[in-house]
């Protein structure tokens, strides 16, 4: 048999083929061996040794943290320090100006230096409502790997809100709730939401007289609970969070990433710190705003909306 080695030394133009080559010639080469340089410091991990941190929300949602990308830090430092040896990669020398951790990881989140918080990882384990996995899964840079209704049945799981959530429409923002509805008004929901219940019974039995999961499942309301492994880097849970903490994303996405957001805290206190100030407490202005600013004059503009988030805004700034 020709190996490609004697196809390859046969190629037109060569006048005298080599002969096959031994086994030996063939053999992957050794590979060279790595070096293994120790830790400066001792390795602590950042989930303190626990395989999972977990909260619980409503009745049957969590929260999870499963694991974190770096696990092991040098003892005294957080995950953090993965952002700094990043960043001191790319500033090389110059980092020298700006070499305290802190300072290096708010300048970084400051001026939207993004990728050395790419450098750091989490991954969760969630169960949410179906309604709130829809909101979620619009974040694509995250990782995804969710339970499959066909190839299971879903477990009687389905989310109530207790009374006082049970909001009215509002009036100002078609997109939210304000307030809460009557007490009658929120019974009546409730009950509503036990007929939809009830339907899981009809989910089962048909899944059991063979009508396939995937179909079955067509019957549940979108408040029966899926679940999923979540993984993405703290650059997309930033951009994450600023959207899904904000006072207007729905409430129970809001509980959602709170708890999220108070599991990595722990893990990356300084980024937290930096992305608080910088982003989810600070306030972007547009040119038109800061020409009223500066002018004292009202905001050009004939836009309803606009002006009124330039009146929070100034509500916000005292102005
Ligand atoms: C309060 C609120 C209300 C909303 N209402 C609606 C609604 O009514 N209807 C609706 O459909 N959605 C709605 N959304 C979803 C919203 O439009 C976004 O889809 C969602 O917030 C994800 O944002 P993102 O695309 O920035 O995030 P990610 O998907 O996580 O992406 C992060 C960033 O990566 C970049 N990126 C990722 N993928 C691509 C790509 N393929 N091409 C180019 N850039 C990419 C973008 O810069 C993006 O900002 C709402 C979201 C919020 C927070």
């Amino acid at each position: 048999m020709r190996t490609d080695a004697t196809v390859a030394s046969a190629a037109p133009g060569c006048s005298s083929p080599s002969p096959s080559p031994s086994p030996a010639d063939v053999a992957a080469p050794t590979p060279e061996p790595f070096s293994r340089v120790p830790a400066e410091s001792p390795l602590v991990d950042v989930m303190g040794g626990a395989s999972r941190w977990e909260t619980r929300l409503h009745e049957h949602g969590f929260v999870a943290l499963v694991d974190a990308m770096p696990r092991l830090v040098p003892e005294g430092k957080t995950a953090d320090f993965a952002i700094v040896q990043a960043a001191r990669v790319s500033y090389g020398q110059g980092t020298k100006q700006v070499n305290e951790d802190r300072g290096l990881v708010r300048y970084l989140l400051r001026h939207r230096h993004t990728t050395p918080f790419e450098m750091v990882e989490f991954k969760f384990h969630i169960a949410m409502p179906v309604f709130i996995a829809r909101q979620w899964i619009r974040h694509r840079t995250a990782n995804v790997n969710e339970y499959s209704a066909r190839y299971s049945i879903l477990p009687d799981r389905f989310y109530r809100p207790p009374v006082e959530h049970i909001r009215k429409q509002s009036k100002s923002n078609r997109q939210g709730g304000d307030g809460t509805v009557d007490v009658g008004t929120a019974e009546d929901f409730l009950k509503l939401l036990d007929r939809a219940e009830e339907l899981y019974k009809d989910y089962t039995d048909l899944s059991e007289r063979g009508v396939a999961r995937e179909l079955a499942r067509s019957v549940l309301p979108v408040s029966v609970y899926t679940e999923w492994y979540w993984k993405c880097d703290l650059h997309n849970i930033f951009h994450f969070l600023s959207l899904r903490m904000d006072e207007h994303a729905q409430l129970e996405i809001r509980e959602y990433a709170r708890a999220m957001y108070d599991m990595i805290k722990s893990i990356v206190p300084i980024s937290c710190e930096a992305f608080e100030d910088y982003r989810l407490n600070a306030m972007h202005l547009t040119a038109l705003e800061i020409q009223a600013i500066k002018s004292g004059s009202p905001l050009a503009t004939e836009n309803k909306r606009e002006q009124s988030e330039w009146d929070e805004k100034r509500a916000t700034l005292g102005l």
